[in-house]
């Protein structure tokens, strides 16, 4: 087993990350930006080496501080946590060079699945259905416009390097397509250093629905089921649930069994999502994986009672995954408390504190860095704390997650909980009736 493992991460995850440590008897090394000194993983860590100033390609992306660290403090494992360095090819095969493991797939493996054509290609070729479009980068706008009539529109340009919804755009006809190749391209320039763009056929409105894998080295490929995701903001994640309200059975096998022909087929190994679209006929096609922990996982560790962090690090270890799919036990939900004002377009809200109170008792996980006078820095995702709640099927786990909103007290900035609590109260939410279009069509928002 590893004698230290560094966490090249901030905020939840790196707590998270640090807590499964302590459980395994694992010591830890927390890495933190100049403006994170008062973090809450610097102080559960055991040791902590701050590695810059706030920006974080000044810290938590700069690899040489990150591995000086590692070597300084006698390291032998890096966990990336989610972000940051976390499908960074090169980052994992310079931790090899460095003598010190990756806790995260191969090189190889993140390069082929992480990225979004090739992973494409690597579904196809195995007879899962993909979401048609482009086998590759569009060029100009011409190829856009060519391969767009070809797939028929509405088409979506997205980002190769993509990730967190940007660089996105819906196209609806021929006449739009070239001011969106542009916008799409600059964001996606702006956002990843890479503006290349790939088209896809726009599904409309989709459920998104992921399955959870972790695979070892001793051939064990397991799948954990799906995590309905599709209340989601401009792209971007809100709400996460299992089961999915949605899918039959028979949908959900073969989901699972598509998921694991694709990790098996690259000779995966990790934790991994495979990313699905879902059509009201409940066909589903690949979007792309994930090849690294995501943060939606507590809601898979709830419904499956497994602590996917430890088997990421069983695994790097050259163990065996401890933990076997069991069955679904439940239903697990997970709020994303954003320090985000939902009355103003989700602008971020950052800023001291002033009062915190968690909910708690029977069925209330709460994964935060936050506390009474934590001063949230403007520089990093808005994400604060995560609520997952478990209840005993759908209904029970809604009234408990309406009940623990009522506990949840935090002052002096905004945050998505007054979103949460409208969702919680909608009709079709409710009945589980709704896609990626819910929030823009349902909640009231400014
Ligand atoms: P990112 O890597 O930026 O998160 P994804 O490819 O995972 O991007 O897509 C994020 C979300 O964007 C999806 O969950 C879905 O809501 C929407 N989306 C992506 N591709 C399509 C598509 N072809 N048709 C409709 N919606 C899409």
């Amino acid at each position: 087993m590893f004698k230290k493992i560094l966490i090249a991460n901030r905020g939840e995850i790196a707590l998270r990350i640090i807590r499964t440590c302590k459980e395994l008897g694992i010591p830890t090394v927390a890495v933190y930006s100049e403006i994170d000194r008062d973090s809450l993983h610097v102080v559960f860590a055991d040791e902590a080496v701050c590695i810059g100033p706030a920006p974080s390609n000044q810290s938590y992306l700069k690899v040489p501080s990150i591995l000086s660290a590692a070597q300084i403090t006698g390291a032998d494992a890096i966990h990336p946590g989610y972000g940051f360095l976390a499908e960074n090819a090169e980052f994992s095969e310079i931790c090899a060079d460095s003598n010190i493991k990756f806790i995260g797939p191969s090189p190889d493996s993140i390069r082929k699945m992480g990225d979004k054509a090739f992973a494409k290609e690597t579904m196809r070729k195995v007879g899962v259905p993909v979401v048609p479009g482009s086998e590759g980068v569009i060029n100009d706008i011409e190829e856009a416009k060519q391969m767009a009539s070809k797939i028929g529109y509405p088409v979506m340009l997205k980002a190769s390097a993509g990730g967190g919804g940007k660089g996105m755009r819906i196209v609806m006809e021929e006449s739009e397509i070239e001011k969106a190749f542009q916008t799409a391209g600059n964001e996606a320039g702006a956002a990843f250093s890479n503006s290349d763009l790939y088209i896809e056929k726009y599904v409309e409105n989709p459920r998104h629905i992921e399955i959870q894998v972790l695979c070892d080295q001793h051939g064990n490929f397991y799948q954990y089921g799906e995590r309905d995701c599709s209340i989601q903001r401009r792209h971007q994640k809100l709400i996460e649930e299992s089961p999915s309200p949605f899918i039959t059975n028979a949908v959900r096998t073969k989901m699972g069994e598509a998921a694991l022909l694709g990790v098996r087929s690259v000779n995966y190994e990790g934790a991994g999502t495979i990313e699905f679209l879902v059509d009201k006929h409940q066909n589903f096609y690949f979007i792309e994986m994930n090849t690294r922990i995501q943060v939606e996982h507590p809601v898979t560790e709830m419904v499956r009672n497994i602590d996917l962090i430890k088997n990421q690090i069983l695994i790097a270890a050259g163990r065996e995954i401890e933990d076997k799919p069991l069955d679904p036990r439940g239903h697990a939900i997970e709020f994303r408390i954003n320090a985000e004002d939902p009355d103003h377009n989700f602008r971020p809200s950052p800023g001291r504190i002033e009062y915190l109170h968690f909910p708690g008792g029977f069925g209330v996980r709460i994964d935060s860095h936050a506390y009474n006078d934590y001063v949230i820095p403007p520089n990093y995702d808005s994400l604060i704390a995560k609520m997952i709640i478990w209840g005993t099927d759908r209904k029970h786990a809604l009234a408990r997650a309406r009940r623990a909103f009522e506990e949840f007290q935090i002052e002096g900035i905004k945050t998505t909980i007054p979103f949460h609590k409208k969702v919680l109260e909608n009709e079709k939410f409710i009945n589980g009736d709704f896609d990626t279009s819910f929030i823009d069509k349902h909640i009231n928002i400014n």
